[in-house]
């Protein structure tokens, strides 16, 4: 069944490799998904699961965060999955401190970290169960 869902994902470079993996264990679900995610996260995806229709955007630094906070002020966006690297000082901050703001601004869900981003899947598939 096609969720529709529009999704947004993006990884802060040392959390690239739970993206990855939290991708093809979830491939199945996104595979129904419309998504988006910035330029070097979604690479990554795609090497690990190719069958995936993701659209690439910029990378992070380069714009890519602020392209999917405009998506989401366009109403284009239902979803973020962000895995932060809280650890790291990151050049591209503000942009998602914005990112963070536009997601609250217009209620999108927005996952940070692994654990919240299993929940929300849960809590889809439970729903689309329910339809
Ligand atoms: P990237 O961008 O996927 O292009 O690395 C993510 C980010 O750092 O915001």
């Amino acid at each position: 069944m096609a969720s529709g869902l529009r999704l947004a994902l993006i990884a802060h470079d040392q959390k690239k490799d739970d993206m990855v993996a939290f991708a093809a264990a979830h491939a199945g679900f996104l595979a129904d998904c419309d998504i988006v995610a910035t330029g070097t996260t979604g690479q990554r995806v795609l090497e690990a699961c190719p069958q995936l229709a993701i659209r690439r955007l910029k990378s992070g630094p380069l714009g890519g965060d602020q392209q999917i906070g405009a998506l989401i002020a366009e109403g284009s966006i239902d979803a973020v999955i962000f895995f932060v690297d809280p650890l790291t000082p990151m050049p591209h901050d503000v942009d998602v401190k914005a990112l963070m703001r536009l997601a609250i601004v217009y209620d999108i869900p927005m996952a940070l970290n692994l654990a919240t981003a299993e929940i929300f899947v849960d809590g889809k598939k439970t729903a689309e169960r329910r339809i």
